[in-house]
C-alpha cells in the first residue's frame, strides 16, 4: 500500500522497514512541506498495524484496510465539533484537527482519555494529529503527558509542515520521520496515471506545484491562466523591454486589493515560468517546459537574458518570499524586486 503514495522513497523504506520488524516507535513526527502526503503515511503506518492479512504492510482490500481512511471530518464554524478525538469507521483510529488557528485542547485531552484505553478490535490504536504546529502551549503541554506514558498499545503520529514551531520537549519524545518535495516528474505521472489528467494539463500542473501533489491537485489550470498570462507580461517588459515603468505598473495590479489573494499563486506561477525560461537557456532542450500552453512566448524571451541572471530571479523570489514573513509592505518589496529584473546585469 505504501506504493500507493508517491515519492519520499527514503521515508518509505525505512517505515517499510520498521513494520517489517514490528519496531514502529508509539511516538512518530512526520515533518516536511505541505501536500507531500504525510498524513496518507500516517494513515498507512496504522492500517499497517491493523490489516486483517498481517503481512508487515497493509493489503488495502481488507474490512479493516477499508475503514481505517475512512474519515467524515468536520468542517464549518462549529467549534464544538472540533473539541474531541474525530474517529475514523475504524474503532481504533482517530485524528486531531485544528480549528482555525489552534489545536483544542479539549481534544487533546479527550486523546489522553482515548490513549488508556486497550484496542476495541485490532491489536494497536492510532491517534494522528495533523498540523501538530497548531498545538498552543497549553494543549502541547497536555500531550506531553500522554506522550511521556502512552498505553503500551497506543500510537500517537504527529503531522507538521513546520517541526520547529513545536515545543523541544514534544519534538524530543517523538521519533521524526523527514519528508521532502515531491520531484515533479512523478507528480506530473501521478497525475496521468491516477487522475486521468491530459499530458499537457499535468505538465503545467507539475510545474507549479512546487513539490506538493495537493497543491497540483488544487490547481485550477483554466483559471490560472490569466494569472500565468500577466506574469508573463512582466517577464517580457522586464528582460525583453528593460521597460521600468511598464513592469512597475504591472506590479500595482498585483498588489492592489483585488489581487491580493493571488499574490502567493502569483509569485508561484511567475517562478514556474522563470524556471522555464531558465532551463530552456541553459539546456536549449524545450521539452523541458512546464508552462507548455506558452512554449512560444518562454522561447521568445530565452535570447534576452543569461541563465545566471535568471537565477539570480529565482534567488530574489526567494527572499521576497521569505521576507514576507517579516516585511508587511508586500507592494514595495514586489516593486524593488521587479524593478531590479528590469534593469538587468548586474543589478541584483
Ligand atoms: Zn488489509
Amino acid at each position: 500500500m505504501l506504493d500507493k503514495l508517491i515519492g519520499n522513497s527514503d521515508a518509505k523504506a525505512h517505515l517499510r522497514h520498521l513494520m517489517k520488524e514490528g519496531r514502529v516507535p508509539q511516538s512518530l513526527l512526520l515533518a516536511g512541506p505541505e501536500g507531500v502526503g504525510k498524513k496518507h503515511f500516517a494513515i498507512e503506518i496504522a492500517r499497517a498495524r491493523l490489516c486483517a492479512e498481517q503481512n508487515g504492510e497493509a493489503c488495502g482490500v481488507c474490512a479493516p484496510c477499508e475503514r481505517v481512511g475512512k474519515f467524515d471530518l468536520p468542517t464549518g464554524d462549529n467549534a464544538d465539533t472540533f473539541e474531541r478525538v474525530i474517529f475514523s469507521e475504524h474503532p481504533d483510529v482517530g485524528m486531531v484537527i485544528p480549528f482555525r488557528r489552534n489545536i483544542r485542547i479539549n481534544a487533546i485531552r479527550d486523546l489522553e482519555r482515548e490513549a488508556n484505553f486497550n484496542p476495541f478490535e485490532g491489536s494497536g490504536r492510532f491517534f494522528v494529529i495533523d498540523e501538530a504546529e497548531k498545538l498552543n502551549d497549553a494543549a502541547a503541554n497536555a500531550l506531553l503527558k500522554t506522550l511521556e506514558e502512552p498505553a503500551p498499545t497506543t500510537n500517537i503520529i504527529l503531522v507538521t509542515s513546520r517541526p520547529d514551531s513545536l515545543l523541544p520537549t514534544i519534538r524530543s519524545r517523538c521519533q521524526m520521520l523527514r519528508f521532502a518535495r515531491v520531484p515533479n516528474e512523478d507528480i506530473e505521472k501521478f497525475l496521468v496515471n491516477k487522475k486521468e489528467y491530459t499530458p499537457d494539463r499535468a505538465r503545467i500542473a507539475a510545474g507549479l506545484s512546487r513539490g506538493s501533489v495537493g497543491r497540483a491537485l488544487s490547481i485550477d489550470i483554466e483559471a490560472s491562466q490569466e494569472q500565468r498570462r500577466i506574469m508573463y507580461e512582466v517577464l517580457e517588459a522586464a528582460a525583453v523591454r528593460r521597460d521600468l515603468a511598464g513592469v512597475l505598473r504591472l506590479s500595482d495590479t498585483l498588489s492592489d486589493a483585488k489581487h491580493k489573494d493571488q499574490f502567493e499563486s502569483n509569485l508561484e506561477m511567475l517562478e514556474s515560468l522563470i524556471h522555464d525560461i531558465w532551463i530552456t537557456a541553459a539546456s536549449g532542450d524545450r521539452r523541458r517546459i512546464s508552462n507548455i500552453d506558452m512554449e512560444d512566448e518562454i522561447l521568445r524571451i530565452t535570447s534576452f537574458v543569461t541563465p545566471a541572471e535568471l537565477a539570480k530571479w529565482l534567488e530574489a523570489i526567494d527572499d521576497l518570499r521569505r521576507s514576507l514573513g517579516v516585511n508587511i509592505n508586500r507592494r514595495m518589496a514586489t516593486d524593488a524586486m521587479f524593478a531590479k529584473f528590469a534593469a538587468g546585469g548586474s543589478a541584483l
